[in-house]
Formats: structure tokens, C-alpha cells, sequence
């Protein structure tokens, strides 16, 4: 299997470059961030819970967030591979992961991560926040409060998979097709490997 954990602060493209990459690689998506979406929209007990934290710019508890993930993976049966989106933002989240795929016989292919500097991300999210209406994406405290939470819980899964010599960074700002070739570059250099 082909599994990848599309990784970068929020605003970076993960969603964009993910939409991509499941299209080219035939690879299931899994966004936390759709998901919990989708139970707001849904108006689930999940939802509702997810909400209160999203809406200030915090993170789901792991607990919660773990479990909501591996339920989600466990609908494919034996698909290609998954590009984990916006999962695991946590290192607990990360070692989970590992123990969740190791029980699937299989594991992480690599961590591509998408490199923006913090005045493009805020650029990008208050941007998005008008097209799209996501309440998170309008508020430039929690807007702050996210890339705060990146820098502090979330990037250090990077040392998690470096250690494995898993990491791979990508420079994020330019051409959308542009950052895609650069993603894919690294993709079918891990596939000719294998
Ligand atoms: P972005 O990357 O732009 O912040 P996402 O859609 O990935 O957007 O996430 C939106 C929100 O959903 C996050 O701010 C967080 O509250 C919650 N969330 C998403 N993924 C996770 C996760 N793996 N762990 C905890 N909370 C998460």
C-alpha cells in the first residue's frame, strides 16, 4: 500500500493537493477536518462536540479524533493506499497511526509536507474564509490560535517521522500544478524504490 500523511500548518493546501493526488494515485482521502465537517452538517453527537472546539481553534481531543479516524479507515477493505489529511496533528496521534496501520500490515510511506510562511498562510485562510464561509477561516484570533497550535502540538510529529526517514518537505508557495509535479516527484521516487 501507498499510505501518505499530507502534513503542513493550516492554510498550507493540503486539501487542494490531496484532492489531486487521490485523483492521480487512486488513494483514499481521509480529511479529519471533512469529517468532522460533515458530522457538524449532519448535526451529530460527534459534530457537536468537534464544533466547540473548531470553532475557537482547537484541537479534538485525541481520544476522539483517534478512534473517529480508525473507524473511518476501517470502511476500505483493501484499498490502494490513504492520504492522510490533516491526521495526525498530535504526536499521540502519530503513534497511533503507526499502531493502527502495523495491525493492517502495512504502514506509512512517507510524510510529504507542505512548507508556507506564516504571512501567507493568514493571507490564505481569511481569503478562504470568505469563499467558502468556514467560520474558523473568518476570525484572525483563531486564525492565530490554529497556527499557534501548529507550531506548538503538531509539527513536532515531524522528529516522529524523521526519525524514520520517513519526512520529506515541499515548498508550498507557488503554482498549484507546480507544487502538485513537485509532490508527485517525491511520490513515484518512493514507488521506483520499492
Ligand atoms: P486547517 O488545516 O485549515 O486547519 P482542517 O479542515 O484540517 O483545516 O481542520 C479544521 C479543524 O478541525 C482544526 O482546526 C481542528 O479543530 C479540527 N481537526 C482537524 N483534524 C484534527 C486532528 N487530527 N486532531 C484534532 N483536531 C483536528
Amino acid at each position: 500500500m501507498l499510505n501518505i500523511v499530507l502534513f503542513g500548518p493550516p492554510g498550507s493546501g493540503k486539501g487542494t493537493q490531496a484532492a489531486k493526488l487521490v485523483e492521480k494515485y487512486s488513494l483514499i482521502h481521509l480529511s479529519t477536518g471533512d469529517i468532522f465537517r460533515a458530522n457538524i452538517k449532519g448535526e451529530t453527537e460527534l459534530g457537536t462536540l468537534a464544533k466547540s472546539y473548531m470553532d475557537k481553534g482547537q484541537l479534538v481531543p485525541d481520544e476522539v479524533t483517534i478512534g473517529m479516524l480508525q473507524s473511518e479507515a476501517d470502511k476500505y477493505e483493501a484499498p490502494k493506499g490513504f492520504i492522510f489529511d490533516g491526521f495526525p496533528r498530535t504526536m499521540d496521534q502519530a503513534v497511533a497511526l503507526d499502531q493502527y496501520l502495523s495491525g493492517r500490515a502495512t504502514s506509512i510511506s512517507m510524510m510529504l509536507s507542505l512548507e508556507v510562511d506564516e504571512e501567507e498562510l493568514k493571507k490564505r485562510l481569511l481569503l478562504r474564509g470568505k469563499d467558502s464561509g468556514r467560520a474558523d477561516d473568518q476570525n484572525p484570533e483563531v486564525i492565530q490560535n490554529r497556527i499557534d497550535v501548529y507550531h506548538r502540538d503538531t509539527a513536532p510529529a515531524k522528529a516522529y517521522y524523521s526519525a524514520q526517514n520517513k519526512y520529506c518537505g515541499i515548498n508550498g508557495v507557488g503554482a498549484i500544478e507546480d507544487i502538485f509535479n513537485l509532490l508527485c516527484t517525491e511520490i513515484d521516487r518512493f514507488a521506483a524504490a520499492v
